[in-house]
């Protein structure tokens, strides 16, 4: 449902480019310079780039963001493999600390005290005795 609705409000619209996501990313890159900086003018800009963004976004225009596009790809070739390597890396980071937010409902992480090995064990089974897969020490603790 929502979904239909994304695709046929975007219908006719430029959409999100790699310039809009690089744009995207300048904004919030700013808005978090901003909270270490306090600097209003930072914070000007990093809005404009917020607002250019959704002004593409948005675009019927699509010829001259097309082109837009192009300028920029060009302007970048060189320096996006490291780009997209640098959005990558924060994209799995985001998905990974999610992951282990989900993880702590359900598991336990101990340490093994001999090896230091993490060892996860299910929750709400009491005080359980554990066995570690690595040097077999065997501890007990709360589940
Ligand atoms: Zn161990």
């Amino acid at each position: 449902m929502f979904r239909d609705k994304m695709v046929r409000f975007f219908v006719g619209r430029n959409g999100v480019d790699q310039l809009g996501k690089a744009t995207m990313w300048l904004s919030l890159i700013l808005m978090l310079a901003t909270m270490f900086t306090h600097s209003a003018v930072v914070y000007l800009i990093a809005l404009a780039m917020l607002g250019y963004s959704y002004f593409r976004m948005m675009s019927r225009n699509i010829s001259k963001r097309y082109l837009e596009n192009q300028r920029y790809l060009q302007i970048t070739d060189r320096i996006r493999p490291t780009l997209n390597r640098i959005e990558n890396g924060i994209q799995s980071f985001v998905r990974n600390m999610s992951d282990r937010a989900a993880a702590r409902k359900y598991y336990r992480f101990y340490k093994c005290p001999g090896c230091k090995q993490k060892l996860r064990v299910p929750k709400g089974h009491g005080k359980i005795e554990i066995t570690c897969r690595r040097c077999s020490a065997k501890f007990i603790r709360k589940s």
